[in-house]
């Protein structure tokens, strides 16, 4: 009888004690990112991610390969990169997200200027092939101006070529990339452009709502593959974005639940 007595007294304070955390939890407003796992995870422990990332690029040699070849009017070649998960790997910034229970862009400058994310695989081989074959490279990043010097040492730490302050371009007051890109076709014929961001290759993607993004994936599929090389990013981007219609006071479970395609 007096065990029985105890047994129910310890059920009671777990009880108790599960109450308090979750109301903990609720009243903390803590972020939760534990939707971004299995994302990271793909990016950082998958082989899968790394192959796609060797494909992708053995596709874009194939592709200016052909171009140079066509090329019989000497005109000036170049490509047009993204960074962030096109070229360098921030999924460290991201797990940390997770673990520290915060939402970016909390401490992104203070990752950002440690100039250490890796390369994505097969990246510097394939910039430094294309830098060889005379084509010029521009990376145009969403990255703020401030952030240029630790970006470029960041680069040249993994010796990518054209690692400088002009071809490395930062954003200035928009986030479209449209002018930068404009800037570049001036003067050089632009034959490739590399990003995970379908907004890194046009406006059609920028801020327009999913199923204006479909529809110009659609309108656009002769595009990848040919001239656009898409990386893949499941931890963020404009498709996240647009999943919330740009308003992150819909990043809530609930809200990515309902947006589930069942049967
Ligand atoms: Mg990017």
């Amino acid at each position: 009888m007096k065990k029985r007595k105890i047994n129910v007294t310890v059920i009671i304070l777990c009880c108790t004690l599960l109450i308090s955390c979750n109301q903990r939890n609720i009243e903390s407003n803590e972020p939760n990112n534990d939707h971004l796992i299995m994302a990271i995870l793909y990016q950082q422990r998958s082989a899968e991610y790394e192959a796609i990332c060797y494909q992708s690029f053995n596709l874009a040699k194939q592709i200016i390969d052909k171009k140079i070849q066509e090329n019989k009017n000497n005109k000036k070649l170049a490509i047009i990169t993204d960074i962030d998960e096109t070229i360098l790997d921030n999924s460290p910034y991201e797990a940390s997200l997770v673990l520290n229970k915060t939402s970016y862009p909390v401490k992104w400058k203070d990752w950002t200027s440690l100039a250490k994310a890796k390369p994505i695989p097969g990246s510097q081989d394939f910039l430094n092939y294309a830098a060889s074959k005379g084509i010029t490279i521009f990376y145009i990043t969403n990255r703020d101006t401030d952030e240029k010097g630790a970006t470029i040492e960041n680069l040249k730490k993994y010796d990518f070529p054209f690692a400088d302050s002009i071809h490395v371009m930062t954003r200035d007051s928009v986030s479209s990339k449209e002018i930068r890109r404009n800037k570049v076709r001036e003067n050089y014929e632009v034959i490739l452009y590399l990003g995970d961001n379908l907004a890194d290759f046009n406006d059609s993607y920028l801020k327009t709502t999913m199923d204006q993004r479909h529809q110009s994936a659609y309108e656009q599929r002769d595009s990848f593959g040919t001239i656009y090389i898409v990386f893949p990013n499941a931890m963020y981007g404009e498709w996240e974005s647009a999943m919330y219609n740009y308003n992150y006071k819909q990043n809530t479970d609930s809200i990515r639940r309902s947006l589930l395609i069942s049967f």
